[in-house]
């Protein structure tokens, strides 16, 4: 510490210019204060203008772990030698300044080597001393050991790194889900904080452990689940420090050279994912705070690795889920193209069976006896059913198509008087009466009148068949605040409470004793919900069996403002 401004006696050229007193120069004015810091705690200590100590107190001589004596004597050389390393130049400088500027000087945190070898950390407060004549004669020094204070400071300002290191580890451990990146950050991470020579992330794949991410030599076969420390660590699922590593040592999980190794397991949610393994060749290398602070660490890597590990699963089942979909959609698409085809292909010859079967009728009536009329009449009745099924289907995969919703400026009334001047022909066939109640006021909406002309149509059309000879259908149509209800009641045969459910569902037909031989398709209300809904609109229906039904449809109106331009 106060190496540089002293003088070297054995060496002439640092003779001191001129004689300095080594007494204190005030003893006449009052007590030598050196009697006062031969009590204190602190140290103290007094040099001529070369920095020869003239004066040690007991303290000093303590802190420093010499006796005063040898501090003061012949021994200063080796003292200085020892313990005045990193200081000196810094004590220097404060020599200089203080006798230029007669102000004292204080030196915080000057490391000092004891005579023991251990290091003290000492805050120096140096003064000038001057003769009667104000000449500058000396030093002194007041010496206090901050070496606790030091560790504290030290302690704490680590812990502050290491929680910015953690911090930031952190950060890089979330920011990403690749799991390559993860374990490499993870690995690096630990192996800076740690200081550690070697270390690997292993991580179990079924019941084995295999080395996932790895620096150092270690074997790619797995490691061993059973001996050792690795071995333990897993059986116990508790962290280890081992400072004496040789001793435990297991050729299949560990370096030959080791020393120390930690190993840490890695868990999420109280299952076993892995472990953490590091390992030094210098036995003091890995200290207790190295290992709480790698212990902190592994809970971040378990959760980043888990997380990565997640993301990669769900990746997979993404890619496999698309690679379906893509079939599926294939698939679908062919269907419907077969579907589209077949539907179109057949209403060709089912038009010339047709055509030919009225000729025959016409031509063979005399000829043909009743039971072969029957027949004529069965083949029409099902060229009947399958017109109807590929009107259907047409109808379905037209709406299907369609996407977005309807701009077309529909008014309600016309929708309804064409379809039920489609129907009244049909009503009239089966002696039904046909109301139709309209409001004098156009409803306008907008929308897609050849689909609404059809849902409309649907609607009445089941009405009709379900309804027995000579019974009643009601079409009516009201404004009910801003939407436009739409109903069709008829005194038919109703629907079974327990079949409800399922009328709207396409291909689904309700057959009972009344209704089984009436022709159908179960697509009729399948597609009246499909194309109201493409509408805004809502559906819904009343049925009591042997009653009657009323469906209604609801659809939002368009009022005249918000009404497109034409
Ligand atoms: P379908 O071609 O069979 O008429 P829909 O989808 O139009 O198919 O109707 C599904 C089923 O709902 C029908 O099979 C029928 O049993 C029943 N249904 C529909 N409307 C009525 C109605 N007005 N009265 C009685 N039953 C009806």
């Amino acid at each position: 510490m106060i190496e540089q401004h002293m003088h070297d006696p054995e060496d002439p050229e640092t003779e001191p210019a001129r004689p300095s007193s080594l007494d204190w120069p005030y003893s006449d004015a009052f007590d030598d204060p050196r009697t006062l810091f031969e009590t204190l705690p602190d140290g103290y200590y007094e040099t001529d203008l070369h920095g020869k100590l003239t004066f040690v107190n007991d303290s000093l001589a303590q802190i420093l772990g010499y006796s005063r004596d040898q501090l003061t004597s012949h021994w200063l050389r080796d003292v200085r030698r020892h313990m005045l390393r990193g200081p000196m130049r810094e004590l220097a400088e404060a020599g200089r300044r203080i006798c230029h500027t007669q102000v004292a000087s204080q030196l915080d945190n000057v490391a000092v080597k004891r005579r023991d070898g251990t290091t003290r950390y000492l805050q120096i407060s140096i003064a000038l001393i001057t003769d009667l004549d104000n000449r500058p004669i000396g030093y002194r020094g007041v010496v206090r050991d901050v070496t606790p204070q030091h560790q504290v400071e030290a302690a704490l300002n680590q812990q502050v790194a290491l929680m910015a290191v953690l911090r930031q580890v952190d950060a890089e451990l979330n920011q990403t889900l690749d799991a390559e990146l993860v374990l490499k950050v993870a690995l690096n991470a630990a192996l800076v904080l740690s200081h550690a020579d070697a270390g690997y992330i292993a991580l179990f794949d079924g019941d084995q452990l295999r080395v996932a991410r790895a620096s150092g030599p270690y074997q790619q076969r797995p490691v061993s689940c059973e001996g050792g420390i690795v071995g333990r660590v897993l059986r116990r699922r508790c962290p280890e420090l081992v400072q004496d590593a040789q001793r435990d040592a297991d050729p299949r999980s560990s370096l030959p050279d080791t020393q120390a190794q930690m190993t840490l397991p890695l868990a999420q949610h109280d299952r076993l994912i892995g472990v953490l393994n590091l390992e030094t060749m210098d036995a003091d290398r890995f200290t207790a705070e190295t290992f709480d602070f790698v212990n902190l660490l592994t809970t971040r890597i378990a959760a980043a690795v888990a997380n990565a590990n997640l993301y990669q699963i769900a990746q997979q089942r993404l890619k496999e889920l698309r690679g379906l979909y893509e079939q599926v959609s294939a698939l679908e698409q062919l269907k419907t193209e077969m579907i589209r085809v077949a539907t179109h292909d057949i209403r060709s010859p089912l038009g010339l069976i047709k055509g030919y079967i009225e000729i025959l009728r016409l031509e063979l009536t005399d000829m043909l006896q009743e039971a072969q009329v029957g027949y004529v009449d069965a083949i029409e009745q099902s060229i009947k059913r399958i017109e109807q099924l590929t009107t259907d289907v047409l109808s379905l995969e037209r709406i299907e198509m369609k996407r977005g919703q309807p701009t077309e400026r529909i008014n309600l009334i016309h929708v309804i008087e064409h379809a039920v001047s489609d129907h009244r022909h049909a009503s009239r066939q089966k002696a039904q009466t046909l109301y139709t109640e309209l409001p004098d006021d156009t409803l306008t909406i907008l929308g897609d009148s050849i689909d609404l002309v059809e849902a409309v149509g649907n609607l009445l059309n089941n009405a009709i068949k379900y309804t027995p000879e000579g019974g009643r259908v009601e079409v009516r149509l009201r404004q009910v605040h801003n939407r436009a209800l739409l109903e069709v009641e008829d005194t038919g045969y109703g629907i079974p409470a327990d079949k409800q459910a399922k009328v709207f569902e396409a291909f689904y037909r309700v057959k009972t004793d009344e209704t089984r031989r009436i022709m159908g398709t179960g697509l009729g209300l399948y597609l009246v919900k499909r194309i109201v809904e493409r509408h805004g609109g809502r559906v819904n229906f009343k049925s009591v069996i042997g009653q009657g039904s009323r469906f209604w449809i609801e659809l939002p109106l368009v009022h005249a403002e918000a009404l497109p331009q034409t």
